[in-house]
């Protein structure tokens, strides 16, 4: 990792730059021009947005759209500053996260889009700041090789394991009994079971603690968030399947608990707000004035912490069960979940067949481990098939 303090303004590519981690980046670059310059973004299609920031951020002089189209609108516009380089497809992402004015670069395409511009970033050398935790779910094993072939440290933004790396401090692995994942329990986590058959995408949209993007705020109330967060975990700090667990905390004020050998445990506070773990990513070890208001101590808050509930949340326990299979089997638990939460927010299917979907993809499939990162691919692909039939009902 390069010293931030001795490299400043650090030069930030963003990967989902109109998403909601987008949003959250921006307003921490925003606070902190004298430390953080944007120099290139990227989105699916959104070029309204994109011709906005590179408007706001002059120092933008690369953009890339995934989508042809919205590149090709956003070229002929005319509203992008004077020579800014409009790239597309996955080699645009591609081109951008390789960028030689590049420091670090920030993933938050949602989904698994991100594999590939991640590893050209890690292979260029630049710190990767990593929000798209289904990256490390379906290809853990490879990203992390090739992170340390290339002395990369992987700067996690997703808040629980920002906060674990923060209580890890210099702390080896093996002074880890345990790491605790908070979870919050979504939307549906005092619905009655039986009406969860009925409940909509508007209403799972409704979270009680967090503003995200559609993908993840349902995997929020299903606890897939979790699952997958669980896994990611494994990866990040080199653990076992049985050292990583969650914990129900409602106010979402403690990210994680670190339990160590000796049995003392350390959490991390702060509000739930992502500009907290961003800044952290981008600016770490220098500590600057946040985003956003810290928590208040002059008021009262608890930090309250509960079993959770395993019939109402049962991705939480398919994850586990996927980690602890290993090889392919959370790359397929990742994939069988986003097809069945697209055809959920479609409202193709009720809210518990998303875990039902994700269990007999998972039951139908050969697991095993993967010599090269292809071997995953395809078995992602596989499993994308096997969860779009389950659909049809086949
Ligand atoms: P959003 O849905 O809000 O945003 C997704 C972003 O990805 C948009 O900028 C979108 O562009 C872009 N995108 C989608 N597909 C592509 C593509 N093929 N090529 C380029 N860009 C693409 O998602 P979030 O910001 O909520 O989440 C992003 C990632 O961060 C996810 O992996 C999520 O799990 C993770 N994360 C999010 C947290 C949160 O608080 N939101 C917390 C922790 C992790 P466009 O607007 O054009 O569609
Ligand atoms: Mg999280």
């Amino acid at each position: 990792m390069s010293a931030p303090d001795s490299n400043l303004p650090r030069r930030v590519v963003l990967l989902g730059a109109t998403g909601s981690i987008g949003e959250s980046t921006l307003r921490v670059i925003e606070r902190h021009p004298d430390h953080l310059e944007l120099v290139g973004i990227a989105a699916h299609s959104n070029h309204p947005a994109i011709i906005e920031i590179a408007n706001r951020h002059p120092t933008v002089r690369h953009v890339a759209l995934f989508d042809g189209g919205a590149a090709k609108e956003a070229r002929s516009s005319n509203g992008l500053p004077n020579g800014v380089h409009v790239s597309t497809g996955m080699a645009g992402l591609v081109e951008l996260a390789m960028l030689a004015e590049a420091d670090i670069v920030l993933c938050a395409v949602v989904g698994v889009t991100g594999l590939e511009p991640s590893l050209a970033a890690i292979r260029a050398g630049k710190d990767l700041a990593l929000a798209s935790k289904e990256i490390l779910v379906m290809a853990g094993k490879f990203v992390m090789a090739e992170a340390e072939e290339h002395g990369v440290a992987l700067r996690p933004v997703d808040s629980e394991h920002n906060a674990v790396q923060q209580c890890l401090a210099n702390h080896p692995t093996s002074d880890i009994a345990r790491v605790v994942l908070t979870a919050s329990g979504g939307a549906f986590r005092d619905r009655p079971l039986a009406e969860l058959a009925n409940v909509t995408p508007a209403e799972a949209m409704q979270h009680p603690n967090w503003s995200m993007g559609p993908k993840i705020t349902v995997d929020s109330a299903t606890m897939a968030n979790k699952g997958l967060e669980l896994i990611e975990a494994r990866w990040l700090f080199d653990l076992q399947a049985d050292q990583c667990d969650a914990l129900l905390h409602r106010g979402s004020l403690a990210h994680c608990i670190v339990e160590f050998t000796d049995g003392a445990m350390l959490t991390h506070l702060c509000p739930p707000s992502m500009t907290f773990p961003i800044q952290h990513a981008l600016l770490a070890p220098l500590r600057l004035p946040p985003a956003d208001d810290p928590l208040k101590l002059t008021e009262s808050f608890a930090l309250d912490f509960e079993p959770l509930d395993r019939e109402r949340f049962p991705l939480l326990d398919l994850a586990r069960d996927a980690m602890r299979t290993g090889g392919t089997a959370p790359a397929a638990y990742n994939a069988a979940n986003e097809i069945a939460v697209a055809a959920f927010l479609a409202e193709q299917i009720s809210f518990p067949r998303i875990a039902a979907i994700v269990e007999q993809t998972l039951a139908r499939l050969d697991h095993f481990d993967p010599t090269d990162l292809s071997a995953v691919i395809t078995q992602d692909a596989e499993a994308r098939r096997v969860a779009t039939a389950l659909l049809a009902g086949n």
